[in-house]
């Protein structure tokens, strides 16, 4: 049975300084029902993190880094006194990520474990700010429950160990105080530190909310909800009211940044609303994503997701052939490649792939399109970007016309709709990629 508890998750922006931090302590003070806030680094550490695990620093690179980390949290402390609970872990913290930055190299759960501590010095600072301001709130390790594998740098989380593990340490505190807690990381079975994958803080709110039966999660950010496209990229882009679970899900999937792309999955899972809203103008409003709330049919947005891969896969032997289509999947599958697109003719397939392919594995993936190139011809194509229409009942007859109109500027890839009705995708190069959303925004979704 879900509680009448809400999970807060204020992003880096939002703790980005005092008064960023300040503002979000008025929401939690203000909200009775906020029982647990799950914090990002603030805005730029986990950046420095990033370029400290990269290790092509040299030891005076790296103390500059670390700097640059205590110089963001600093210019906070120094409008703070750190009560002694606080102030002794916070040294104790920050001493950590010294005698790990020293190290010229780091295993990859050193990576891990180095990327967490963004999340760790800014929760500290986080509960003082709303301790200032008479919340009675503890600072709580989220390692301790959010439970994952052991797969560093974008671990899967333990849905079942997290709830035990939460029902266990972090609800009976919930009654008493506000639980200030870690977006990001978690811990593997051996309890060594793991993270979710940039921008995870989303996920892990969510992920909390559903292990604590929660009714609702609340992702403060920078911007006033989830809007028609990224605001930054079209000044008329538009705040949408209400999302239902599947619309929201696959903005995120399609690269809304607004939302990690998991974070739907435990509200829509255990049917946890999920409001965006602006940390900086709470009394704005804000989208609200629930189940079915989406009466309204066609195109609500369009999102864009740079550097992808196509890879188009040519074999005669396609032809009337089976089996073929399973040996690839085999093989991508074999490699830990997702596939996300694909669309086939007689004798070629062609597919999407995020990412897939990346520096720090050059042998394994070239010895993925060697296995490939076994029964057919391979062709990569890279620099594309997915644009992606999303909404309900999307049908291409109601817009073929202004959609093909738009697109006649565009050197089109491939196009992939009818699998779900709620998205309709297509590849561009990546140099248009800005215009086309551009254009597409303005074309179909802005009211004349
Ligand atoms: P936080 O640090 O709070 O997690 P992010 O930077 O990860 O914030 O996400 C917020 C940003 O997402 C916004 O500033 C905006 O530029 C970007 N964004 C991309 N697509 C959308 C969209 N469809 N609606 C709102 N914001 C979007
Ligand atoms: N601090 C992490 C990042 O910058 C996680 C987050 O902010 O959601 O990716
Ligand atoms: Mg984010």
């Amino acid at each position: 049975m879900s509680s009448q508890y809400t999970v807060a998750k204020f992003g880096g922006t939002s703790v980005a300084d005092f008064d960023a931090m300040h503002r979000c302590a008025h929401i939690i003070h203000d909200d009775s029902n906020v029982r647990i806030v799950a914090v990002s680094a603030s805005a730029g550490v986990t950046n420095h993190l990033v370029t400290l695990t990269q290790q092509k620093s040299n030891e005076d690179e790296r103390l500059a880094l670390v700097d640059n980390i205590i110089t963001i949290q600093n210019a906070i402390l120094a409008k703070l006194t750190l009560d002694a609970d606080l102030a002794q872990s916070f040294e104790l913290t920050l001493n950590e990520l010294k005698s790990l930055a020293a190290l010229p190299a780091l295993s990859a759960q050193q990576c891990d474990e180095m990327l967490s501590f963004g999340e760790r010095l800014s929760s500290f600072l986080f509960t003082q700010v709303l301790r200032n301001l008479g919340v009675k709130a503890d600072r709580f390790d989220v390692r301790k429950v959010l439970k994952t594998d052991n797969r560093f740098g974008k671990a899967t989380p333990d849905i079942a160990a997290t709830a035990l593990a939460a029902q266990k340490h972090l609800l009976p505190l919930l009654d008493e105080t506000v639980i200030v807690t870690q977006g990001f990381i978690g811990s593997d079975p051996y309890n060594q530190t793991t993270t979710l994958g940039r921008g995870g803080s989303d996920y892990s709110a969510a992920l909390l909310a559903e292990a604590i039966n929660a009714k609702s999660v609340h992702i403060w950010t920078d911007v006033v909800g989830i809007f028609s496209t990224d605001p930054r990229l079209c000044a008329k882009a538009s705040p949408i009211a209400k999302l239902s679970f599947d619309e929201a899900a696959e903005m995120a999937t399609f690269g809304a940044k607004v939302l990690h792309p998991a974070t739907i999955l435990p509200a829509s899972r255990s049917n946890i609303s999920v409001f965006v809203g602006s940390s900086r103008d709470p009394q704005a409003g804000g989208t609200w994503i629930e189940k079915d709330t989406s009466s309204q049919t066609g195109i609500r947005a369009v999102t864009q997701r740079k550097n992808q891969i196509l890879l188009t896969l040519k074999s005669p032997e396609m032809l009337l052939a089976s089996g073929f289509l399973a040996r690839i999947f085999t093989i991508l599958s074999a490699y830990n490649i997702s596939v996300d697109l694909v669309t086939t003719s007689e004798i070629s397939v062609a597919i999407t792939l995020d990412n897939a392919f990346n520096a720090s594995r050059p042998e394994l993936d070239q010895q993925c399109l060697e296995e490939l190139s076994e029964f057919c011809h391979v062709t990569v194509e890279n620099n594309l970007t997915l644009v992606a229409l999303i909404g309900s009942q999307i049908q291409l007859r109601q817009h073929e016309v202004n959609l093909m109109e738009v697109l006649s500027d565009f050197n089109i890839r491939l196009i992939c709709h009818g699998a779900s009705k709620h998205n309709l995708c297509f590849l561009v190069e990546q140099a248009d990629s800005d215009k086309v959303v551009q254009s597409i925004h303005a074309k179909l979704l802005e009211v004349a």
